[in-house]
């Protein structure tokens, strides 16, 4: 939608093909009874983002409202430990020295190595196209690959971490960070620790009526810049002239068009709507990201402990990421995290009630099968959550539904359910992400989760943003 919006407004006629009845994909919304949640993506950093599309679409609109956080996490450890992160650095920082022993003046430092490493890369690989031989000679390249040192690429983020800090606890809380593109901090690359610096320096935010309402506004604005949505319409190919994109077959009826871009899962696109012939082999190939995990409970009971983003810490990191990465299957003591809009949200749950957004991560679901160890995985969560919050949770749940990977999979088409297409796991992941175009078929463009710069919203608002400029550049 964010593509859309900015194509129509630079004056091109655009159709979106969508195979739900609903917009918005994976930051959709599910209704249970009396209470709404948001239905995948619960974190929202760099709101300018959606902004620029407000601004591009030249409406007037003040209907998007948020509010930036004050405190972040809140952090649960089995032994009783309880940290808050603020929003504030300084807070934070003095919290760490007090509950975890840190030295403040260290975690102050991780933050703003934080934010050289995000500086960095930014403009790098963030916000330009990786491909075409011209982009790499820019000086901003090369000045970041002569900083490349400076980057950490060699050392994993956890052994960066865990040189930084004295306390597992704190290394536990700054490795968590590698789960916001589903990596293993085990092995992802350190500059990964750009991640807090969206969080702490440049603020974490919820939209007034939580995160779903990102994709009602893109929705309108796409609308009222003159997109046309056609829903329920699954495109079965991609129809070729020669070596040209010309149209899309869906429905079983042919829609003809000067150019196509497509933001599904790369896997799926090359596998079923277009000729094998073109697929690239080495790319569609990487390591997935993980996938969720998500149990919908609506809670008749308030739980003034928690906050908005709440995280139950596992007790052994390491073999969690071992089981999800190496055994591909769910770990028993797995790390729960718990996301309740209604804190902020009030019409999201009945009073005195919340609605808990509870989600673990999972293996990528390889073999793309019916997932076999919900009743075990529900049963962990709930002893764990009773155990850290010493509850008996399962009497609140008066609401209750599931999301897992095979069905992530069956409502997005994202290949094993993985949330934010490859891994990150490797130096070279952002190479290996898809360009945000074609190189054998002319005319055919790619944004979203599974190209580059990579998924989660911002990234994929950014590759909104690169693919409308490459198509301008190449398709005058
Ligand atoms: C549980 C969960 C939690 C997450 N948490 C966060 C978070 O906190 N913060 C964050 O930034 N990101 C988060 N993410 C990731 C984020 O949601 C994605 O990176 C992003 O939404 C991907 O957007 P996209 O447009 O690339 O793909 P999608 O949202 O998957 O959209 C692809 C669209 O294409 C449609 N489609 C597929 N095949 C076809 C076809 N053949 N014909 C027509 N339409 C088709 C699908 O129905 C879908 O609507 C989370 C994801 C999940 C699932």
């Amino acid at each position: 939608m964010a593509s859309a919006i900015r194509l129509s407004e630079k004056g091109y006629r655009v159709r979106v093909f969508e195979k739900n009845s609903y917009p918005g994909g994976k930051l959709s919304e599910l209704r249970l009874g009396a209470y709404r949640f948001d239905k995948g993506p619960s974190l929202f950093t760099l709101p300018e983002l959606v902004e620029e599309l407000k601004d591009i679409s030249q409406k007037h609109d003040d209907s998007f409202t948020y509010t930036r956080l004050t405190e972040i996490t809140r952090y649960f450890y089995e032994d009783g430990t309880f940290i808050r992160a603020s929003s504030e650095p300084e807070v934070f920082a003095s919290e760490l020295e007090q509950k975890l022993g840190e030295n403040r003046v260290l975690v102050l430092k991780h933050l703003k190595k934080s934010a050289f490493y995000y500086n960095t890369v930014r403009a790098l690989f963030l916000e330009q196209s990786l491909s075409g031989v011209k982009k790499l000679f820019r000086l901003a390249t090369l000045k970041g690959l002569l900083r490349a040192p400076r980057l950490h690429l060699f050392s994993s983020m956890h052994k960066i971490n865990a040189a930084r800090f004295k306390n597992p606890k704190t290394v536990q809380l700054f490795n968590r960070y590698a789960t916001y593109n589903g990596s293993d901090p085990y092995r992802a690359p350190a500059l990964l620790n750009l991640i807090p610096h969206l969080e702490f320096n440049l603020g974490a935010y919820l939209p007034e009526k939580g995160m779903h309402q990102i994709t009602e506004q893109l929705y309108k604005w796409a609308k009222d810049s003159g997109v046309e949505f056609y829903f329920n319409h699954a495109v079965e190919k991609i129809i070729l002239n020669s070596d040209r994109a010309c149209g899309l077959l869906s429905n079983g009826e042919t829609y003809p068009s000067d150019l196509v871009l497509s933001d599904m899962d790369m896997n799926a696109l090359y596998k079923n709507l277009l000729p094998k012939a073109y697929s690239p082999k080495k790319l569609l190939e990487q390591e997935k990201s993980s996938s969720a995990f998500v149990f919908y409970w609506g809670i008749k009971k308030p739980f003034p402990e928690l906050g908005l983003h709440n995280i139950l810490f596992s007790e052994n990191y390491k073999e969690e990421f071992r089981c999800l990465f190496e055994e591909q299957t769910p770990y028993s003591d797995p790390t729960i995290y718990i996301n309740i809009t209604s804190k902020y949200c009030k019409a999201d749950a009945p009073e005195a009630c919340e609605n808990w957004f509870v989600m673990v991560n999972a293996p990528h679901n390889k073999h793309s099968e019916k997932i076999k160890y919900t009743d075990t995985l529900r049963k962990h969560v709930i002893e764990k959550i009773n155990r850290v919050l010493k509850t008996n949770i399962e009497h609140l749940i008066e609401e209750e539904a599931v999301l897992d990977p095979y069905g992530i999979e069956l409502q997005t088409s994202s290949l094993g359910g993985s949330l934010y297409g490859n891994a990150s796991n490797s130096r070279f992941s952002a190479f290996l992400r898809h360009a945000n175009f074609s190189k054998t078929i002319k005319g055919l463009y790619f944004a979203g989760g599974s190209v580059h710069p990579g998924g989660g919203i911002p990234l994929c608002l950014l590759s909104a943003k690169i693919v409308t400029q490459l198509i301008e550049e190449r398709e005058k």
